[in-house]
């Protein structure tokens, strides 16, 4: 039988140190298949483009996109699933948290006629925080309605075609876990293994972790803005009650002020999520691209190049003094 095409996209950050080694692990435990490995090279700024461009000469297999800065984890296996080029394509980080040799348990299963099969740690092996704090999101999601395969992860294989789908809706808040669900019921979750980091540091910070979970409450959900109305309306009512009192004389002052601060602290809170919802107004006004190409060993879209042909023309070095 003629074997299975597959993309391998690979986002990296700062990855110096890893993907050699990534690409010696994918290609033993891969190279059974019609293979395309994709870097994204999400604006390193330690060589990590270089290392690639080395793999990419010793091996044809692999192939690569370079930002023009770094825009971020979701623009990076964005760009890298629009411009995959096998059938089927696997999400893999460059850290190889989740190993290779797991990807045949997750083609067996979509084999079997699904369009999305996503991985979910036996035992997540990464620091307790975001252990727990993954599980307070998927808690919440689930009370807000969201579908995402519960245990979800990056870890996947997916019909390309569906995966450039979700890419293309260009969503003023790009979420891929909650999106995919939005347009095929033929998903299915399989446990796979997950090690420790071993080389390289996590690029993501406990803030943007943060950010990342309340962009998704806001943007797949209107749930949370009803909640917010009402403990906003709440918030109001206790502080006017208090007032009420207060002045009639049937509590004391500083009681009545305490807990109208305490009301108001809740509504100043309400208040902030609320923002976030006109910020995702405006989000849908003109803006830049999701990512911009600077680099790239395949043919990409114009519009995703920030100097389109610019690969064409020599690059030459601006001399000292040429600025005068
Ligand atoms: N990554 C990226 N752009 C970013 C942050 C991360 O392309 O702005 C890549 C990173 O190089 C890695 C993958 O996304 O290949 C997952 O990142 P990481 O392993 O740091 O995340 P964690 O496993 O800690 O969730
Ligand atoms: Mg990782």
């Amino acid at each position: 039988m003629h074997p299975l095409g597959l993309t391998a996209v690979v986002p990296c950050y700062d990855e110096a140190d890893s993907v050699a080694q990534t690409h010696a692990e994918i290609v033993a435990a891969l190279g059974g298949y019609d293979l395309e490995i994709l870097f994204v090279d999400d604006g390193s700024g330690d060589g990590t483009l270089a290392e690639i461009q080395r793999l990419a000469a010793a091996d044809n297999r692999v192939q690569y996109l370079s930002f023009s800065r770094n825009f971020g984890f979701e623009a990076a296996f964005s760009a890298g699933y629009k411009y995959a080029r096998k059938p089927w394509l696997v999400h893999l980080d460059a850290d190889l948290q989740f190993p290779p040799t797991e990807v045949h348990l997750l083609v067996e299963r979509a084999l079997e006629g699904f369009d999305a099969v996503f991985g979910v740690r036996r035992t997540r092996h990464d620091p307790w925080h975001r252990r727990w704090g993954a599980a307070c999101y998927h808690w919440l999601g689930r009370r807000l309605r969201i579908r995402i395969p519960p245990g979800a992860t990056t870890f996947r294989v997916l019909r390309t075609e569906l995966a450039r789908r979700v890419v293309g809706l260009r969503l003023g808040t790009p979420y891929f876990l909650a999106t995919v669900p939005l347009l095929t019921s033929r998903i299915a979750t399989v446990p796979v293994e997950h090690r420790e980091r071993t080389r390289g540091t996590s690029k993501f910070r406990l803030g943007r972790l943060i950010g990342h979970a309340l962009e998704l409450y806001v943007a797949f959900s209107r749930r949370a803005v009803h909640w917010v109305a009402i403990v906003l309306l709440l918030a109001a009512l206790v502080t006017a009650g208090l007032s009420a009192t207060a002045f009639a004389g049937w509590v004391g002052v500083a009681p009545a002020i305490g807990g109208a601060l305490l009301a108001e602290c809740v509504a100043l809170a309400g208040a902030a999520v609320m923002l976030r919802y006109t910020v995702l107004v405006a989000d849908a006004q003109p803006r830049p691209a999701m990512f911009y190409i600077r680099e790239a060993s395949i043919p990409v879209d114009a519009a995703d190049e920030l100097f389109p042909g610019a690969r064409a023309v020599p690059h030459i070095p601006v001399q000292r003094g040429d600025a005068a």
